[in-house]
């Protein structure tokens, strides 16, 4: 991994990018900043509330050059204000991680029928149309730098995963935005994909019933008869942000240890 690691260290130098969604170590929002920082990248991490401003900030330390800033995307003015920053600070932008998804505990379980309207809205709002909302105030940042957008989704887009609900919708819809996003803005040279991940555990998921379920399935049932890493999910990013990705656009790319080729 450290030979790796080394290979790629120079491959996004002078490259810049947001990562939106980093709330932990364990979020795989900092498995793709570290894959992009050690690949040379200079990045700019948002954080959605003041509550998680300073725990982001130390991480920031690890990532050389980088920034934080505010960016809760339920706030248009906050979007906005947020990449007027980068702009100001990095003059342009090459990648967008977009790593978020909200959807309230209670709508995580049980029928997916009994989902509350409000709950659908915000599940929406926050999971998949801000990722139109992103692309939209980064575009001028990123017209004529070749730029690649890149967004998190899972199975439950295309499958029914007990318990997961309104996220597979939201997820559905998101999958759907990176195909209209991606004819959008191709001919203006920017890429936009998704990688649907592998469940790992992270604070998000922690607020899916039963999740070591769907753990336990993948190490069982995988052709590679295990779970990801967010590091693997880090890894998969650099490819989709990097050159070696350049003819890609519009796609789902799975980092799910090849689950998603099972029949059950
Ligand atoms: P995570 O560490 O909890 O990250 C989720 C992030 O979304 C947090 O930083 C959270 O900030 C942010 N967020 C929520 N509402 C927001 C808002 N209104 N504005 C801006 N940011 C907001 O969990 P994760 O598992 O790494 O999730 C990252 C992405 O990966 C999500 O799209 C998730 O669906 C996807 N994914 C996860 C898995 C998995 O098994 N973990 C698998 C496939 C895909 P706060 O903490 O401040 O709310």
């Amino acid at each position: 991994m450290t030979d790796q690691r080394d290979r790629n260290s120079t491959i996004l130098e002078g490259k810049t990018g947001v990562i939106l969604g980093v709330a932990n170590k364990r979020s795989l929002a900092w498995g793709c900043a570290r894959s992009l920082a050690d690949a040379g990248m200079k990045l700019a991490l948002t954080y959605a509330n003041d509550r998680l401003g300073d725990a982001v900030r130390r991480l920031a330390e690890e990532c050389p050059g980088s920034i934080t800033l505010p960016c809760d995307v339920t706030k248009p003015d906050e979007i906005g204000e947020a990449f007027r920053t980068i702009g100001d600070e990095f003059g342009h932008l090459d990648t967008i991680v977009h790593a978020i998804a909200f959807a309230k505990r209670e709508e995580l379980q049980g029928n997916f029928f009994d989902t509350s309207k409000e709950g659908y809205m915000l599940a929406h709002e926050v999971s998949a149309y801000s990722l139109t909302a992103v692309t939209r105030a980064a575009l001028p940042l990123m017209e004529e730098r070749q730029g690649s957008i890149i967004t998190l989704s899972y199975i439950g887009a295309d499958r029914v995963v007990p318990n997961y609900n309104v996220m597979g919708i939201a997820k559905a819809a998101l999958e759907a935005s990176v195909r209209y996003l991606a004819a959008d803005v191709g001919p203006r040279g920017v890429r936009v994909n998704a990688s649907s991940a592998g469940p790992i555990r992270t604070l998000s998921a922690s607020g899916v019933r039963d999740f070591n379920t769907m753990l336990d399935q993948i190490a069982e049932k995988a052709p590679l008869r295990r779970n990801v890493t967010a590091e693997e999910v880090g890894d998969a990013c650099l490819f989709l942000a990097g050159p070696h990705s350049r003819g890609i656009t519009g796609t789902t790319l799975y980092v799910d240890a090849g689950y998603h080729v099972m029949g059950v």
